[in-house]
Parts: C-alpha cells; sequence; structure tokens
C-alpha cells in the first residue's frame, strides 16, 4: 500500500487550545480579546490557503530496521527501537500544509507583523499535526476494514528528530517513501521544505505495546514530554486505564 491523501482544509481546522499552547498559552489561562481576534485572523488565513497532502507507504520491519538505522547516530535505547518489533504493521508517512502557508507567514515576518506572523505560524503547526492525525486515523482504518490487524489495534506515529531518532534519519525516510510526490523535499540540514511538514513512522498494535515510561536519557531534556498526552489518549480510548509518569526524582530506564 503506498498512496496520496488528499485532505481539506476543514478537515484539518487548528483549535485555538491547540494554537495556544504552541504560543505558550496554556488551557484555560486567561487571554485578552486582542489575543483571540489575532487567533481568528490566523486560522482565517490558514483555512484559505493551506492545500494539506498525506502520503503512506507501508514498510516490511526489516526494511523498516534499515531506514530506522538511518546514518547511524541514533541514541542506542529509544522508544521506536523498543516498540517497533512489537507492531502488527508499520508505515512511513510524510504530510504537509503546503508552500503558501510558508510563504504567508514570511510575508508577515518581512512586513514586520510579528504577532501576526508568529500566531500564522502555531496556527500552521497545529494544521500539520491535524494532518498527520488525518493520515494516522486514515491507515488504521484501511487496516481495520482489510482485517491485517487485531480488532483493538491502535496507532502511534514517530518523527526523526524526536525522542532519540536522529533528525539525520530522515534522509533514509525520504530514500524509501519518496515525498516529493507530494512535493516535500528534504534540505543538506534534513529540514522539510514546505517547513510546516511532517514525516516519521506509524506504529500499529495491541494498546499494550504503545506503553513506555518517560525515563530514556534524552526524557531529561524534553520540555513537552507529549508521549504522556498521546499514550494516555490511546489508553482511554482503549478503555486501559491512565498513563503513569516517571517521577522527576528516578532516572533509571524501567520498562512497563
Ligand atoms: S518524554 Fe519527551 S523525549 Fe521522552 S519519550 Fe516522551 S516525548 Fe519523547
Amino acid at each position: 500500500m503506498k498512496e496520496v491523501i488528499e485532505i481539506t482544509a476543514q478537515e484539518i481546522a487548528p483549535s485555538q487550545k491547540d494554537s495556544f499552547a504552541l504560543q505558550g498559552i496554556s488551557f484555560g489561562a486567561k487571554v485578552s480579546d486582542n489575543i483571540i481576534s489575532l487567533f481568528e485572523h490566523a486560522a482565517k488565513i490558514f483555512m484559505a490557503c493551506a492545500n494539506p497532502t498525506g502520503l503512506v507507504s507501508d514498510i516490511s520491519k526489516d526494511d523498516f530496521q534499515l531506514v530506522y538505522k538511518g546514518e547511524g547516530r541514533n541514541d542506542p535505547d529509544t522508544p521506536v527501537a523498543e516498540v517497533f518489533h512489537k507492531a502488527d504493521k508499520l508505515a512511513l508517512f510524510a504530510v504537509t500544509v503546503g508552500q503558501e502557508v510558508h510563504d504567508r507567514i514570511n510575508e508577515y515576518f518581512l512586513g514586520k507583523d510579528f504577532a501576526l506572523g508568529s500566531m500564522l505560524d502555531s496556527v500552521a503547526s497545529a494544521g500539520v499535526e491535524k494532518t498527520a492525525d488525518r493520515v494516522e486515523t486514515y491507515f488504521l482504518d484501511t487496516l481495520r476494514r482489510s482485517g491485517g490487524i487485531g480488532g483493538n489495534a491502535l496507532v502511534m506515529r514517530y518523527s526523526p528528530g524526536y525522542c532519540g531518532w536522529h533528525v539525520s534519519g530522515q534522509k533514509r525516510l525520504f530514500e524509501y517513501l519518496k515525498p516529493e510526490q507530494i512535493g516535500i523535499t528534504l534540505r543538506a540540514s534534513y529540514l522539510m521544505e514546505p517547513l510546516k511538514s511532517a514525516s516519521g513512522v506509524l506504529i500499529t498494535g495491541s494498546p499494550e505495546i504503545h506503553s513506555f515510561t518517560d525515563a530514556y536519557p534524552f526524557c531529561s531534556q524534553c520540555e513537552t514530554r507529549s508521549c504522556r498526552e498521546r499514550i494516555s489518549r490511546l489508553r482511554q480510548s482503549s478503555g486501559t486505564g491512565d498513563v503513569r509518569t516517571q517521577p522527576a526524582s528516578t532516572k533509571k530506564r524501567r520498562r512497563e
């Protein structure tokens, strides 16, 4: 299976909550009317110029092992290395919200409208995440329809540049997936063009395989701890309870 997934801007409309979180505004914080108007303006611009597209291609564990190895610069112990062997199915993915969004962000910054440029940047980043969510759901639904996975299987995604998977892993990922097909290219720095894009692996399997403790050596540098929320969402959707977080005082790696 290798498919281009056309997505409408309406399907990935970024929420105020997600966009504000990327601005460093915590959920429930009191926000001025000006900031809310700024978000509404940025969201309107985004919806008018976003061109969300996704690409997904399944990959065997043997082939993924080679892609994941990349340039040999990954941390020795990572969630991906721990989980992918236990998966039912794997797929590589890439998504973008298009070049025009990036061009508009640049326009606002060049015109010194930093507030709108910054808010549009956050809205676009939230839109990229929603586009990746959409591709994740598409892949899971396709597998469920084909009967290729267990009935309770869930999917979680990981990207080069995060959680111990070195950003140079983009090179082999691009060689295998060829996201140029949907207009995404890779710079020598491993950044994607358009910048508002994402890529990585979708790991599908039973709810238990997606559970790990945030106690890898690099987790101490992690500001978002985003895996906790993602695992928590998966556990809630599968009815397996809440997620446990490694106490700050306990740094030793421990598997659940
Ligand atoms: S705590 Fe951060 S770095 Fe560690 S696994 Fe979770 S998201 Fe990745």
